[in-house]
């Protein structure tokens, strides 16, 4: 046998992590903990690390966000190899760039009739949900109102005026399951909890369940970290995953940082950004130590670069998923 074939082949199914951040405001503590653990994931593993802007919901943005997120990731010592700034094979990282790409995988959803439009307004779905909201993580349960309207019905809905959303029919009894690296085996009656749901919304902007997909199989994304608050979501995207053929990747969700109320911060609520600490002059050694510290990856108190941090984690070969994260 030869030595080169005897070899590990690291070349062989790299690790392609991403962090995908929306410019809605700038990344709070929380989402800069998500971004370093989604980063740590990849470049502990010798993977390739992708930074997506997700910006399709264009009402929501807030202008120069996205310029601010990557100056703060950069200045935290992240790096990444492909990305809006930096270009890569799978450009444009920004998703209010890719529309094409979008109608097109929507049209393959629809040539096979799994997509179908729905009239309803939000306090229609809202009133017939049959389940209260159910962890669901964007909007209330839908009881599936318009999936077999005729095309008599439709045509008198769009003579009214009503612009159709257009909802992934999800199959009666498909129960999802999936072994989340950190979360363990995780199953979801997605009809029960969700039901059919919004790949398109009426206004014309592609949902971000659709997009996210789309686009992490698109950009060979095969490990996705993120904030647990997006649990609920990925049964759903599994099935977009299938339905467009893709390859589904691992999947890594992680507790989120609370404020010490216990509560989760948020954009909306003004949840402090970067600014305020660099102007008191926090270092990013500082603010690495301390976001390690809050999820047991370090001791209270140390400093550390976050190249110091994978290396730390390189040498001890311990993976990250065995890392007992506190339970918030
Ligand atoms: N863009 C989403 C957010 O900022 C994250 C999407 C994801 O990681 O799947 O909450």
């Amino acid at each position: 046998m030869s030595m080169v074939g005897a070899m590990p082949d690291l070349t062989a199914n790299p690790v392609r992590g991403r962090f995908a951040p929306s410019p809605t405001g700038a990344l709070h503590l929380g989402n800069l903990r998500t971004a370093l653990l989604a980063w740590l994931f990849a470049r502990t593993q010798y993977g390739r690390f992708v930074l997506r802007i997700e910006d399709i919901d264009r009402p929501r943005v807030r202008a120069g966000a996205a310029q601010q997120m990557l100056d703060d990731l950069h200045w935290l010592g992240l790096d990444w190899d492909e990305g809006p700034d930096c270009g890569g094979p799978y450009a444009p990282y920004t998703q209010s760039e890719r529309l094409a790409i979008y109608r097109h995988a929507l049209h393959q959803l629809r040539a096979v009739n799994l997509v179908y439009p729905c009239y309803c307004s939000r306090a229609e779905v809202a009133n017939t949900a049959s389940a209260p909201q159910q962890g669901a993580s964007d909007g209330p349960h839908y009881a599936g109102t318009c999936r077999d309207l005729t095309e008599a019905q439709r045509r008198e809905h769009e003579a009214r005026g009503r612009r159709p959303a257009l909802r992934f029919r999800v199959e009666e009894e498909r129960v999802v399951s999936f072994n989340d690296l950190v979360q363990g085996v995780t199953t979801q009656h997605v009809q029960q909890v969700a039901g059919d749901f919004i790949v398109c919304r009426s206004d014309g902007i592609f949902a971000y369940q659709f997009a996210v997909v789309v686009d992490d199989a698109l950009m060979h994304i095969n490990q996705v970290v993120r904030g647990n608050d997006l649990l609920t979501s990925t049964a759903r995207q599994v099935l977009l995953y299938e339905a467009l053929g893709f390859h589904t990747p691992t999947f890594a969700h992680v507790p989120l940082l609370l404020d010490e109320q216990g509560k989760r911060l948020s954009k909306r609520a003004q949840s402090t950004g970067l600014a305020p600490l660099r102007d008191r002059g926090i270092t990013p050694e500082q603010l690495v130590g301390e976001l390690a510290a809050s999820c047991a990856l370090v001791n209270k108190g140390e400093r550390l670069s976050a190249n110091t941090l994978v290396e730390t984690y390189r040498r001890r070969a311990l993976p990250l998923q065995k890392t007992r994260f506190p339970l918030h």
